[in-house]
């Protein structure tokens, strides 16, 4: 076992590696897991020496706040290889800020970028033979907080722990999802946590998912809480929809998250000359579009799937059905253009890519 020490991290690498045991050609999304782990705590109003370690299971006091009132946020990026065997992020930065407006609307302190990118970039080279080179293959990273104090009085905790930990995901393709639009149940509300990534946001939306599984249909797409005559997200991805050749999605708010994969979706429309428009749009419109045979396209957008193209959506018990493009739709250009530049095949105009080294 060797310590090596950095200015700030401390590195405790594995005696072996779990990676010969892997088989990469039957990956289920996020269960496998790499050599090492980031971990970094805070106690007494100040985060502790960040250290990696090696991956596994960790201790932690029934009474720990986070099992009681799901004080957690979390993210989800995504480390590519190239043919040449460099590594590249996607816009980290933007998850680095992203999970800092999580933290302080969960009343959770704010992780220093200083460590966050030094922990980021020393666990992924540590763990780089983990990528697979080749179009969709990458290393899920997920970057989390938690509040680890030992209390459960209902209060924010005095103590948190920051960890990263990284999947190897192959392609992810399930197909086209059929979605139902939700009139009940809601996934954020003004005022609420629907534009940080709460861990309890995703609990909350398991079960209106499930009823809708349960009817045959794969997702929900979320409506504003108070009308339910507004479209807001797909399951856990932004929306799109396009209308003859506009692509309309609605702007962010306290009920919409502001995800990376939209905002690099309107820009990769913009720099190509694709009419687009970020403004609420009304179920009604895309109802009456699909009676006039005007609705081309639906589709989320996320990190995890990059674009997933919707082809049917449930609306007060009448499906409306949308017709396969291919790969003339949208979602298949935008999709590829998007990889092209994850997967250092096309040009980066906006320097998105971030080199790992
Ligand atoms: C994470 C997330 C997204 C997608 O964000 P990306 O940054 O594109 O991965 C969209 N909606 C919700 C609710 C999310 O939690």
């Amino acid at each position: 076992m060797s310590d090596i020490y950095t200015s700030n991290l401390h590195v405790e690498k594995a005696e072996s590696s779990k990676l010969k045991d892997v088989n990469f050609s039957d990956l289920a999304f996020g269960a496998t897991f790499t050599d090492h782990m980031f971990v970094c705590d805070y106690i007494d109003g100040e985060w502790q020496q960040p250290k990696i370690m090696p991956y596994g299971p960790m201790s932690m006091e029934p009474s720990a706040r986070v099992f009681h009132y799901g004080q957690a946020v979390f993210e989800g990026m995504k480390a590519y290889k190239d043919d040449n065997g460099d590594v590249f992020l996607f816009r980290p930065e933007e998850n680095f800020n992203r999970i800092n407006k999580s933290c302080a609307r969960l009343a959770m302190p704010e992780f220093p970028k200083e460590y966050f990118f030094e922990g980021l970039k020393a666990l992924i080279n540590l763990d780089k033979d983990w990528i697979q080179p080749g179009v969709g293959n990458s290393l899920y990273v997920r970057p989390f907080a938690i509040a680890t104090e030992p209390i459960i009085s209902a209060a924010p905790s005095e103590n948190y722990r920051f960890m990263i930990i990284c999947s190897p995901v192959s392609p992810y393709y399930k197909g086209k999802v059929k979605v139902v639009i939700a009139e009940h149940f809601s996934r954020s509300a003004d005022g609420g946590v629907g534009y940080a990534k709460a861990a309890g946001n995703y609990a909350a939306q398991f079960y209106p998912t499930k009823l809708a599984q349960e009817k045959g249909f794969q997702q929900i797409i979320w409506t504003d809480s108070s009308t339910h005559t507004y479209l807001e997200e797909a399951g856990t991805m932004n929306v799109f929809f396009r209308i003859n050749d506009t692509l309309i999605t609605a702007p962010t708010s306290d009920r919409i998250l502001d995800g990376v994969t939209r905002k690099s979706v309107i820009q990769i429309a913009k720099d190509n000359g694709v009419a687009i428009e970020v403004r609420p749009i009304k179920v009604q419109e895309i109802v009456d579009a699909s009676n006039n045979g005007t609705l081309r396209e639906i589709f989320g957008t996320g990190t995890a799937a990059v674009i997933s193209e919707i082809s049917a959506f449930e609306y007060r018990d009448k499906v409306y059905e949308l017709e396969d493009l291919g790969l003339d739709s949208y979602a298949a250009k935008l999709k590829q253009h998007m990889l092209n530049i994850q997967h250092n095949l096309g040009e980066d105009k906006h320097n998105w890519r971030y080199p790992v080294k």
